[in-house]
């Protein structure tokens, strides 16, 4: 049983220190250094702009890379000093059909460019690798040419200004369709970058047209995706599962990118959460503004990279909720040691809970009364 199997070796694995030593190189391509290794991926770039007042949830849109362009770049920063290999563009929500919603569609082009170039920026100056970014459109229905047309020329400009602003690779994500998903796969391979595409695994863990993730993944594969997997919705331990049925179908690199909150086979997803603590939260529903109860603490997501690592998963980070803290536990798992390892904790040296001259012993004596 695949599913019992990635649980058991989560519950296993929590609070083992010691990883096997496996680095990426820190030159080289997308596949260069997964071949090398794993590779780290900081994501969550929405929720965590929302919470420090940048974005508007609901909409999502990310006109903060227009609005407060430093703000976008210190987050960039941040994620690489805590371990990511990968500086992503912020243009999740940056396509034409979501700037239609906001009613500024005219910025798609400079919204796009623009969160292009603060990415370029900080790849370059730290050595990282720089990936373009599409994702779900919201308005794929199945059998409609028209829309696969529109659907298409969408991803085709984002791929455009990814291509022209030198990207390392582009990464489709959040995709509940399939056919979606090949729509974006088809307009990235067109510009000669390796194609990362990764599926968003909702409550029924198939996809809205029925599929199999696994199944679907095969044919992400099949149509020349370098890297494939899931990213967003589930938290670790809902869909390290599916991570495990993925790894078993196909023979490429997978990728593994939950969402950094506690989803239950009861609850699987962030959208399923209901928090029985709290009667004050608008609709009784958490997502996507209280869903702090809820959120994992760094040693369950280096749990979590563990066992991914273990599945076979090389291409590993986390998705909305995440922050710089759960980005540097997921590289230290890994073996990494990241510029913010400088500043990991050494309780030690606590005024009541370290040891020797850190903590005087009138401390200690009190700390079960702290
Ligand atoms: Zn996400």
């Amino acid at each position: 049983m695949a599913r019992a199997g990635a649980l058991d070796r989560l519950e296993a694995r929590e609070g083992v220190s010691g990883v096997t030593k496996e680095r990426a190189t820190d030159t080289g391509g997308l596949l260069e250094r997964l071949s090398a290794g794993p590779v780290i991926v900081a994501e969550g770039y929405l929720f965590e702009l929302e919470r420090r007042g940048y974005v508007q949830a609901g909409p999502f849109v990310p006109e903060v890379v227009l609005e407060h362009p430093e703000v976008v770049r210190q987050l960039h920063r941040d994620f690489v000093h805590a371990g990511s290999d990968v500086v992503e563009a912020f243009t999740y929500y940056a396509h034409r059909e979501k700037l239609r919603v906001v009613g500024k569609e005219k910025l798609v082009e400079s919204i796009n460019r623009q969160a292009l170039a603060l990415a370029a920026e900080v790849a370059r100056e730290s050595g990282t690798l720089l990936a373009g970014n599409i994702c779900n459109t919201n308005i794929y229905e199945p059998g409609d040419a028209a829309l696969r047309q529109t659907i298409r020329a969408m991803f085709e400009e984002q791929v455009a200004w990814a291509a022209a602003a030198g990207v390392d690779f582009i990464i489709g994500e959040t995709f509940s369709w399939l056919d979606e998903a090949l729509i974006a796969l088809a307009a990235m391979r067109a510009c000669g970058k390796p194609a990362v595409v990764t599926f968003a695994p909702h409550r029924a863990g198939v996809l809205r047209d029925g599929l199999d993730l696994a199944e679907a993944c095969k044919r992400l594969e099949d149509a020349g995706a370098e890297v494939v997997g899931l990213n967003c919705i589930r938290g670790p331990r809902t869909m390290l599962p599916l991570i495990e049925t993925i790894r078993d179908a196909v023979s490429c690199h997978v990728a593994a990118l939950p969402v950094p909150y506690r989803t239950t086979a009861d609850q699987p997803t962030f959208q399923a959460l209901h928090d029985p603590a709290c009667a004050c939260i608008p609709d009784d529903r958490p997502f996507p503004t209280a869903l702090d109860p809820f959120v994992c603490n760094r040693y369950e997501i280096a749990a979590f990279g563990r066992a991914a690592h273990d599945l076979g998963a090389r291409y590993l980070g986390l998705c909305c909720g995440a922050g710089p803290h759960h980005v540097r536990s997921l590289a230290e798992a890994l073996g990494r040691e990241t510029p913010a390892s400088r500043y990991s904790p050494d309780m030690s040296r606590h005024a009541f809970f370290g040891r020797g001259d850190a903590a005087r012993k009138s401390n200690r004596d009190f700390t079960d009364k702290l």
